[in-house]
């Protein structure tokens, strides 16, 4: 039977050391400080950003949840950047994705101060990470990192395959592979015969976007497979091709008239070592991923 890497366990467990670096910061007078900011009301945000500043301030953080109305401007969007990276007492700044059409994202994200950047989204963050110095890595991917550290599955010398190479989540995800000595391939859209070259993987990451894209003969026995991937399916016909006869996923449907499914077929699991399942698994470790690099930018502008 493969392994079920469990996203809840392991996210309570960084969640708890970051509790305590927060204690011990406190005894040095140090509280992290992350400010979130939330423009509009995008409704697929409104649970992500509620667990972002609710659990920040479950860990003792100053949690400052900041809401600019639908129609903000880009200069004013810049300009309440440049206040929270001028404030001593924040440490992090997050500006929640997507905004709305009127505001550059690009523009607005390359704004924050890089060591504030929590989300690890700068091009700064970006070449550090790249060129192996201390950065803010993206939070997914670093939890990608502690999912499989945590659960003791050895990366050194595996080869690891990430399928995907989005800024946000491939090609970090890959690039932290490399530094922790796995051999990495990285794929995507062109990539010829996929299967072949996953195949080879004793660490599949799947970070595609496409619901239950990885099959089981793309599996090699024994890999452990991370699913980054989050797909809502809301049809019967989607349904039935993934979770067919299986009762907990069927009540679920007949609940909400929508399930998950991650970017990897649940047969391919059935093949693997070791799985993160969806929902239930990387997806759970982001806002944990979040609170530690806040608490580690706090550290470093002080140079603690
Ligand atoms: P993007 O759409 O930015 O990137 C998708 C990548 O998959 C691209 O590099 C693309 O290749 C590749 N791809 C697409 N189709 C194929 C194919 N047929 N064969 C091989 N590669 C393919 O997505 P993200 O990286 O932002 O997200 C990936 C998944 O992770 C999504 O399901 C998203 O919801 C989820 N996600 C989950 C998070 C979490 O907290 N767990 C956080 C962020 C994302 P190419 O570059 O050639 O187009």
């Amino acid at each position: 039977m493969p392994k079920v890497l469990d996203g809840a366990t392991i996210a309570a467990e960084i969640k708890q050391d970051v509790a305590e670096e927060v204690k011990a910061l406190a005894a040095r007078g140090v509280k992290p400080g992350l400010a979130v900011v939330q423009v509009g009301h995008v409704p697929a945000s409104e649970i992500y950003v509620r667990n972002k500043v609710q659990t920040s301030k479950e860990l003792g953080f100053l949690s400052e949840h900041i809401t600019p109305a639908e129609t903000v401007t880009t200069e004013e969007m810049l300009a309440l950047i440049a206040t929270l990276n001028a404030r001593e007492d924040i440490d992090g700044i997050l500006v929640q994705l997507p905004l709305p059409k009127q505001v550059d994202a690009k523009v607005l994200l390359d704004a924050i101060a890089p060591e504030k950047d929590v989300d690890g989204f700068h091009p700064v963050n970006a070449g550090r990470l790249q060129a192996g110095r201390q950065a803010l890595a993206p939070c997914t991917p670093a939890g990608v990192i502690e999912i499989l550290k945590r659960s003791g599955i050895p990366i050194s010398g595996a080869n690891a395959v990430v399928v995907g190479r989005s800024d946000i989540v491939g090609k970090p995800a890959a690039m932290l592979l490399l530094h922790e000595n796995a051999t990495v391939t990285i794929c995507h859209s062109k990539t010829r015969d996929l299967g072949a070259v996953t195949r080879q993987a004793d660490i599949l990451v799947a970070a595609i976007g496409r619901p239950g894209f990885i099959t089981p003969d793309m599996v090699k026995p024994g890999a452990t497979i991370i699913d980054v991937g989050i797909n809502r399916i809301d049809t019967r016909e989607e349904f039935d091709k993934f979770f067919k006869g299986n009762d907990k996923r069927e009540a679920a449907f007949a609940k909400r008239g929508s399930v998950l499914v991650g970017d990897v077929h649940p047969a391919a699991f059935e093949v693997s070592g070791a799985y993160t399942p969806v929902p239930g698994g990387v997806g759970l470790l982001t806002i944990a991923m979040l609170m530690a690099n806040t608490v580690r930018a706090a550290k470093i502008r002080r140079g603690m």
